[in-house]
């Protein structure tokens, strides 16, 4: 009988565990060529990213490895998907491509026209689950409309049925005589991080996910708030698909306890968020809230680019702003405040914002970083009156950083404040001032707002949009 040959078309699913597309390929064919394909839209569109391509790059040494040691190996191709897929399934004479399906307009649209190509030269497309804990195309409401809020939408989803996990494949070869191209040696990739916060690729992201599993995870329910720690880290090993969801959430359950139920709840979260844009795109460009459609946004260039660089004068934003800067990653409550501060303290469009982020996260996806915007700019799915998502910079790190210890980690001019002082440093004396090497104004900026006075006017601009 004739051997057959498949392409897996890697993109995000960046791993040889619980990967649904490679283990259907090699199930069905003899010959897989695991393919990932250099897409200049994508590495030098809208929101290139340095940092985040270095850490694909990395991840993709990573499975060209795991991929080696199973008998195969990672090819590589620049270009456009819809050219390079049917060229390379003609030349190897392949019958199917499988992928790893998504959730954003530009992917959708992009596997559209590959597989109207493959289909064109009779190859088959064969897209296959695997980015999410669930199919997030199946929840409905009662009324048969897709979701906008979380909770019933996880109350849903919890009960769709589970794929079961799966090990990699025993065994992949490749074609004989292929030419499997190299990962470009020294890419222009721009700012890299001083400390990337992971490390690239599924064997650290596993070893991750063990030591998560093994306690951390029995106190997420208490800790996760913590701006110091708390949480699993997990984030960009997710967004990668170095390790799959569907396992994360599985092997937490099978944890079981307190921790492992709220984090597998927060889980849920990627997943919602990936169901919101599938079912509405124009997300990507607008308000989900139609009513905010008109807000207004200040254009203040003084003030983003103190906040980009962490120099607002409010110790909570700019310790988030550093990690972010200087890790590639930022934790989720800082996340949220600093959103807050931009839309609701300086008045600037949630756009802007999310496009920083989508500069410098390694976790930065756009299901999760629009509808995470939007949720903090109170214009998104998940509504909650917009007052309650205006946050005190100052109560906030207070609350959630009360000794401390991550403002005097990010923050170094702070180190020596007292910590009755640390969220409001500009109420210290001069002797104060003196005394911690810490002079408002020359070591550390004033604040560059009056909280009280913008959350007002922040008021007052959502009412006018809503009215
Ligand atoms: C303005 C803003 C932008 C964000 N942009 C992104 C983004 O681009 N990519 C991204 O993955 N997350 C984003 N988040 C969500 C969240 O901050 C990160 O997922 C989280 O901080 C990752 O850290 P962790 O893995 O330690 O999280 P944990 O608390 O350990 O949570 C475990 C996993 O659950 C998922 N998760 C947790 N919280 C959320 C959430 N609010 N929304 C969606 N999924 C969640 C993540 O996959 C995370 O890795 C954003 C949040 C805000 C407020």
């Amino acid at each position: 009988m004739m051997e057959k040959t498949a392409i897996v078309w890697l993109r995000r699913d960046l791993r040889t565990h619980d990967h649904p597309a490679l283990s259907a390929a090699a199930e069905s064919c003899e010959r897989v060529v695991p393919l990932f394909v250099l897409d200049r839209r994508l590495l030098d569109g809208r929101f290139a990213s340095g940092p985040r391509t270095a850490f694909m790059l990395g991840c993709l040494r990573e499975l060209d490895e795991q991929l080696q040691a199973l008998g195969g190996g990672l090819c590589l191709r620049d270009g456009s998907p819809e050219q390079v897929l049917p060229e390379l399934a003609a030349q190897l004479g392949a019958s199917e491509v499988y992928w790893t399906s998504d959730v954003s307009p530009f992917a959708l649209e992009r596997d559209r026209r590959v597989t109207k190509r493959l289909k064109a030269i009779g190859v088959e497309a064969i897209p296959s689950p695997g980015n999410f804990c669930a199919d997030v195309s199946l929840p409905r409401t009662k009324n048969g409309k897709p979701f906008s809020v979380f909770t019933p939408f996880w109350k849903a989803e919890r009960e769709l049925p589970r794929r079961p996990l799966l090990p990699p494949p025993a065994v992949l070869r490749l074609p004989d005589g292929l030419d499997c191209g190299a990962l470009p040696e020294s890419p222009q990739l721009g700012d890299q991080l001083a400390e990337p916060f992971c490390r690239p690729g599924e064997p650290a992201a596993r070893a991750a996910l063990e030591l998560w599993l093994d306690g951390p995870i029995d106190s997420y329910a208490e800790l996760h708030d913590n701006l110091s720690g708390g949480t699993s880290g997990l984030s960009a090993w997710l967004r990668w698909g170095c390790i799959s969801a569907r396992e994360t959430e599985q092997r937490a359950q099978q944890r079981g306890g307190e921790g492992a139920e709220a984090f597998v709840r927060q889980l849920a979260w990627r997943d919602f968020y990936a169901h919101v844009l599938l079912m509405f795109p124009d997300n990507l460009k607008l308000e989900y809230q139609a009513k905010f459609r008109q807000l207004e946004w200040v254009s203040d260039e003084q003030g983003f680019t103190a906040w980009c660089e962490g120099q607002t004068g409010y110790p909570l934003i700019d310790a988030g702003m550093r990690q972010l800067a200087a890790t590639g990653w930022m934790h989720n409550r800082a996340r949220m405040v600093v959103g807050s501060f931009l839309t609701k303290d300086l008045h600037i469009d949630w756009r802007r914002g999310e496009e920083w982020f989508e500069r410098r996260l390694l976790d930065a996806e756009p299901s999760q970083n629009n509808g995470n915007w939007q949720w903090i700019a109170s214009t998104g799915v998940d509504p909650a009156p917009y007052f309650r998502r205006l946050f005190n910079p100052i109560l906030q790190q207070q609350r959630f950083d009360p000794r401390g210890d991550y403002v005097r980690r990010w923050v170094p001019e702070l180190a020596n404040v007292p910590t009755k002082r640390l969220a409001e440093p500009w109420l210290m004396s001069d002797d104060e001032q003196a005394e911690s090497g810490c002079v408002i104004g020359s070591d550390y900026p004033a604040p560059l707002v009056e909280h009280k006075q913008e959350r007002l006017r922040a008021i007052e601009r959502y009412k006018a949009a809503s009215a």
